[in-house]
């Protein structure tokens, strides 16, 4: 199997992951990340690195532009980014309004653009109790709208969909990845919180896998 996909590739520990899934299944692969203005630019470094040391072809989309009629998100905001779990209500601040569909579009248009018969992303389990699109009903009709939106369908796949990110993780340590190459803490610190949303899930990952995370985290966490 050589069909070219585009990932969507943030720099997180679950795009990372997808990334190298797709190189796994025989896939030449697309990356595309998004400049949305986020605080944690710092992911936007990582995919840049990891994409040059395996020789991907990865694009960045600025859509900054997008702060100035999207409100709400404090991953785009002044807002306090919220710390504690993803589960809790505070989560949702971190929500960019209708985030996955602009995303999904825009990766479609360069999927068409590149020659790519699909659109991977990396929603999982995880995350369908706070995000409305990463949920399976959503990417079900994302895919059946980017076949029909062009001449060249288009397939919209979220393979991590049944997993949890301890289960991604453990498929990612079975391919041999380093997660020193991966950053997901929504502040844009020298070194990675260990409070925010993001870090919570990550390190609950790394328990879950009995492996420590390669990454240094603020002191006191
Ligand atoms: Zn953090």
């Amino acid at each position: 199997m050589t069909d070219t996909v585009v990932v969507i590739y943030s720099g997180g520990m679950d795009s990372f992951t997808l990334l190298h899934e797709a190189r796994a299944r025989g896939h030449r692969v697309h990356a595309l990340s998004f400049n949305y203005g986020q605080r944690h630019v710092r992911e936007l470094a990582c995919a840049r690195s990891v994409c040059a040391a395996l020789a991907i072809p990865h694009k960045v989309i600025d859509i900054r532009a997008m702060g100035e009629v999207m409100a709400g998100s404090s991953l785009t905001s002044d807002l306090e980014v919220p710390e504690g779990h993803y589960e809790e209500d505070s989560m949702k601040a971190t929500v960019v309004p209708n985030r996955n569909m602009i995303l999904l579009s825009l990766a479609t248009g360069y999927a068409v653009t590149v020659g790519a018969g699909a659109v991977w992303y990396g929603a999982h389990g995880g995350d369908h109790a706070i995000y409305p699109d990463c949920r399976p009903e959503f990417v079900a009709r994302m895919d059946a709208v980017c076949r029909v939106a062009n001449y060249e369908p288009v397939a919209v796949e979220a393979p991590f969909m049944a997993l949890t990110k301890g289960d991604i993780l453990a498929r990612g340590l079975a391919l041999g990845l380093d997660y020193a190459r991966t950053w997901t803490c929504y502040n844009g610190r020298e070194q990675a919180c260990g409070r925010c949303g993001s870090c919570v899930e990550r390190l609950e990952a790394f328990a879950e896998n009995g492996v420590s995370d390669p990454l240094s985290y603020e002191a006191g966490c």
